[in-house]
Formats: C-alpha cells, sequence, structure tokens
C-alpha cells in the first residue's frame, strides 16, 4: 500500500480534473491525478493518426473554456496560444450558395434583408437568455427541496437574473426552452440554410434531432462561448492537446502530482466512505477524499461497483442516458482541398454540411434504429490553414465531427461497417470539395465505440450524459449526486458528467473544487 498521505486523489486527467486538481492544490490540498492514458488533456487531446500528420482527434473547437479559469491558471504562460480565433461558420449550400455565420453578422447572396434583421434580434435575444443560464453555471446547482443557505443565493440570482430580463422575454424564455429548435427557426426565418446551421448547433454531440424536445435548451449552452467572449470558434496551437499540456503545466507548478498511465481499477469503500483507490497492477493509495473526473457510469459501475451500492443509486446510474452519436473523420491532404464557392482564404473556418433541418433530420432518424446516416452532417476544420505543425510542409489535415453514428450500430461496428461509414462520409466530402478523394493520404474513422476505447467515456458522449432537460442542472447527472458530492462520503465526481455539462469549459471541474474547499473538514 502506497500512502504518502495525499488529501484528495482525482481520477481522471481530462481538462476538467486537471482543473479542479489545480484549484484544490491553490487551496492547500495535497493531491495526486491519476490518468489512465499516457497524455493529459482527456478529449481534449492531439494524436498523430499518420505519420507526420496529427490532428485534434476528439474535439477540435476551443469555444467555451471559462475566461475566469484561464486566468486564474495563467494558461497562456503555461504555453496555451491560439492560432486562429472569432473563426465564421460557413454553411455549406449544396448550390454553392453559402453562408456566413459570425456572432450576429450574416452574410450570403441568398439572404433577404429579413432574415438579416431578424437574425440580429434574435441573436441579441439568444445571448441574453445564455448570460441567465451563466450566472447558475459557474457555481454549484441548488437543492430544489432541502436547499440550504448557498442554494436559496443561486435560486435567488437566478430569479433576479429572469426577472430583469423583463417580462417579454422572459415568458419567451420559458416558452423556447421546452420545445424544438425546428420550430423556433421557423417561427423566425425564411432561409433554408440558415435554419439548418442554427439547429446543428442545438443538436451536436447529442442523441437529438432538429424537432426533438428541449434542443433550444442545447442552442443556449453552446452560445456560453458568445457569453465567454469566443465571437467563434478558436483553432489551439499544437491540437486541442495543448490545453491539456498548459493545463498540466499550471497543476504542476502549485505541487499537484500527476501520474500517467496509471488506471483506476477500483474505488475502494469502507462501509460508505471511500477511502482508497486501486491501480490496475493492484498499487492500493488512500487519501481522504477522492475526486472521479471520469463519466458518472464508470465511477459507480465499474470502480465503485454496483454490489457495493444501493438498488436505488444503482437505477439512477443505470438509467443515465449516454450514447454518443458523433464520429471522428480524420484525413491526411497532399494539398489543401477546394470547396466549391468558398475563396481561399475563407477555408481555416469552420465549415458545415447541414443543408436542411430536415436533412439533419433525416440523418438522425437512422442513429433512432441503430444505422448509421446515409448522408450525415459535418462540422469540418482544416486547421493546417492556421498551424503548420500539424502536417508535412505543403501538406494539410482535415478534421469532422460527423453525425449521426450511433453507439449501438444495428450489425455492430467492424473494420467493415467503418470502412462503410467513412467511404460514404467521404463521398459527401466530395459532392463539396471535388477533387478531394485524389488528395488522401490516409484517413480515420473513429466511431463512438472508438472514442469510448481511446478515451475511457463510457458510450463515447461529447457530455458524458445528455444534456436534455430531465439531465441538467439539479438532475445532473441524478438526484443525490447534483451538487459533486455523493451518496458515498469523501466520494465527489469533477467531469463533464456533472454540472454544468460538456464541452472544454471547465465549470464542472471548477465548482466541484469550490465545493470540497467549501465543506472543509466535513468533505
Ligand atoms: C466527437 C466529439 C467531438 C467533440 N468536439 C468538441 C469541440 O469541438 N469542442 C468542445 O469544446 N468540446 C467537444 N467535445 C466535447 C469534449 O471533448 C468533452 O465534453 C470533454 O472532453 C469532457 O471533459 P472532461 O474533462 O469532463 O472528461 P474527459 O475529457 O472525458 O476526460 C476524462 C479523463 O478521465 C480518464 N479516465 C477515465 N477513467 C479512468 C480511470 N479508471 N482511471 C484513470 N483515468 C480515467 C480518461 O482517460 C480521460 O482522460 C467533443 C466530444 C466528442 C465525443
Amino acid at each position: 500500500m502506497t500512502d504518502p498521505n495525499y488529501d484528495v486523489i482525482l481520477v481522471g486527467g481530462g481538462h476538467n480534473g486537471l482543473i479542479c486538481a489545480t484549484y484544490l492544490a491553490k487551496a492547500g490540498k495535497k493531491v495526486l491525478l491519476l490518468e489512465a492514458r499516457d497524455a493529459l488533456g482527456g478529449g481534449a487531446a492531439t494524436s498523430e493518426f499518420s505519420k507526420g500528420f496529427s490532428v485534434s482527434s476528439c474535439a477540435q473547437w476551443l469555444m467555451q473554456l471559462s475566461p475566469e479559469i484561464q486566468k486564474d491558471l495563467a494558461l497562456d504562460k503555461f504555453g496555451l496560444t491560439l492560432a486562429a480565433k472569432n473563426l465564421s461558420t460557413i454553411a455549406l449550400g449544396e448550390d454553392a450558395n453559402h453562408i456566413m455565420i459570425k456572432g450576429d453578422m450574416l452574410d450570403g447572396d441568398s439572404l433577404s434583408v429579413e432574415d438579416k434583421k431578424q437574425y440580429e434580434k434574435f441573436y441579441k435575444q439568444i445571448l441574453k437568455f445564455s448570460k441567465v443560464l451563466s450566472g447558475a453555471f459557474s457555481r454549484r446547482p441548488p437543492k430544489l427541496v432541502e436547499g440550504n443557505f448557498t442554494d436559496r443565493i443561486t435560486l435567488l440570482k437566478l430569479g433576479i437574473g429572469l426577472k430583469l430580463l423583463g417580462q417579454d422575454d422572459m415568458r419567451d424564455l420559458l416558452r423556447i426552452a421546452l420545445i424544438n429548435m425546428y420550430d423556433i427557426m421557423e417561427e423566425n426565418f425564411d432561409n433554408e440554410l440558415l435554419k439548418a446551421a442554427l439547429s446543428f448547433d442545438a443538436v451536436l454531440g447529442s442523441h437529438l434531432g432538429p424537432r426533438s424536445p428541449n434542443t433550444v435548451f442545447g442552442f443556449l449552452y453552446r452560445r456560453l462561448g458568445d457569453v465567454y467572449g469566443f465571437k467563434g470558434p478558436a483553432v489551439v496551437t499544437g491540437g486541442m492537446g495543448a490545453v491539456g499540456k498548459a493545463l498540466a503545466n499550471s497543476a504542476k507548478a502549485v505541487g499537484v502530482t500527476i501520474r500517467t498511465n496509471s488506471k483506476v481499477a477500483k474505488i475502494n469503500c469502507d462501509g460508505y466512505r471511500a477511502i482508497s483507490v486501486e491501480l490496475q497492477d493492484t498499487e492500493t493509495i488512500k487519501a481522504n477524499i477522492i475526486v472521479s473526473s471520469a463519466d458518472p457510469k464508470t465511477t459507480f459501475k465499474q470502480l465503485v461497483g454496483y454490489p457495493n451500492l444501493e438498488t436505488g443509486l444503482v437505477r439512477n446510474v443505470h438509467n443515465i442516458r449516454m450514447k454518443g452519436t458523433a464520429a471522428k473523420l480524420h484525413l491526411a491532404l497532399k494539398d489543401l482541398p477546394k470547396f466549391t464557392g468558398v475563396a481561399h482564404k475563407d477555408l481555416g473556418n469552420r465549415l458545415i454540411i447541414a443543408p436542411t433541418m430536415d436533412y439533419i433530420e433525416r440523418a438522425f432518424n437512422h442513429a433512432k434504429y441503430g444505422e448509421y446516416s446515409s448522408k450525415p452532417a459535418l462540422d469540418i476544420s482544416l486547421p493546417t490553414v492556421h498551424d503548420k505543425t500539424l502536417a508535412p510542409e505543403g501538406q494539410h489535415v482535415l478534421s469532422a465531427i460527423v453525425q449521426f453514428a450511433p453507439y449501438d450500430l444495428k450489425q455492430g461496428w467492424n473494420e467493415q461497417t467503418k470502412q462503410a461509414f467513412k467511404q460514404l462520409v467521404i463521398d459527401r466530402l466530395e459532392d463539396f470539395a471535388p477533387g478531394i478523394k485524389d488528395l488522401i493520404v490516409e484517413s480515420e474513422l473513429l466511431t463512438p465505440k472508438d472514442l469510448e476505447q481511446q478515451y475511457n467515456m463510457t458510450g463515447g458522449h461529447w457530455h458524458h450524459g445528455e444534456l436534455s432537460l430531465d439531465q441538467i442542472m439539479m438532475t445532473r447527472p441524478f438526484p443525490g449526486a447534483t451538487q459533486y458530492g455523493t451518496a458515498i462520503d469523501g466520494l465527489y465526481l469533477c467531469g463533464a458528467g456533472s454540472h454544468p455539462g460538456g464541452g472544454v469549459m471547465g465549470l464542472a471541474g471548477k465548482n466541484a473544487a469550490d465545493e470540497i474547499i467549501k465543506r472543509g473538514n466535513k468533505a
């Protein structure tokens, strides 16, 4: 038994785990962080998928990282640099009549004056709503029943935020938060491509289509980045793995001990008190507090073990919906591809293929029945336009988030089904970028199963659990584990599966650290 008297053991070195560890160490705790992989950052990762070609292999855009955390942890000092920021989104039209979206501005020949004006109004209102949410996201979610003083303050602040919206906006928010993106788009705009581009943002990373209930919440969640000062997605120099590296440097500077290639196999409990962790090689390490940034299913099912939990808790964990539907495509390219109708200078922006809301809905329909989309929607990045370090000179990489690819494919994911889906996605790309096939040196497709296996995230799910109204705020990840503490004394959660959710944002990690620090000796 290794017993160097750690106050806290952090399970998992994704961005949330690293952030939580750093805040705890800054508060004087002796912290050990154990990461299963050989690299830190979790889904914020860079991998060399072909000799000389590297790519952000899971998350590809930095668009939501809390500015408070960036400042507190001095991430620029510790090596985080952006190769490009405030990028536009270009929604690719099948007729090459594209639309460019940047903050509250729209550009494109197919747009009417009315749509442009209405978009400005719409964006302004959405941003107001996201601001109200952001207030509740940067602190622990309140308990509705048995809430203490802190919970009452949070609810009060949320209430004041809503009240300050004014009667009309408040009524609108309460109405749209519960309905679907499809109807909201129909109410506001005429242009099909615009409606589809905004809807795609609402369902990215979720098992939802534009007609699914509470998809507007997904859109508000996505716009948090705008509240945090991102006027569009950013490309990190060296790929998203550089976020993990900067966070690790910051953690080490305040004394966090970090061990990679250290997969935790078990969290040991004495009754209902977590007391130690056991590594795969059977080494046991004790600590007063154990914080898991692994997803809630991994934490409770694999690490604590269902036999050690009460039936009600097991049911809650079992019922968390977290089957990923996003795949990743990576292409090593001999040259920069040409997208029809996109100027060379604009290729470094975010390009999306989602021409109509029905197109996205149909793509989602397949996933409902365990099939991959015959015409998938794509979120495309060409990071080498901005960052030459990722590929040999003059050559490029393309990275794309592909929806929908169900975790549980009916016929199972194997080499054959993966090849077939990859080919279908590349064919779709060829429709918009004729000649791209001839530029491909090597390609890789990661399905949600691959993402689960490579990144240790159950279901390969973007948020470690669907972001829907039954799994957010005071019900995230499930009632009884909503304020980072769990039914097991001394065991806390701090990953994307806890409030407020996923994306490289960092608030789950910071809020969990705040909660542990606040509880002091009672933690
Ligand atoms: C296809 C895809 C594309 C995405 N694109 C974007 C994007 O462009 N922008 C964006 O902001 N977000 C994106 N996301 C979401 C983002 O990647 C996640 O929300 C984020 O990585 C969650 O961070 P985390 O620190 O909570 O967990 P993770 O990043 O999952 O980190 C958890 C860490 O815990 C480790 N771990 C798990 N179990 C153990 C164990 N037993 N022992 C030790 N270590 C363990 C894992 O190895 C991992 O390193 C995307 C997600 C997916 C799936």
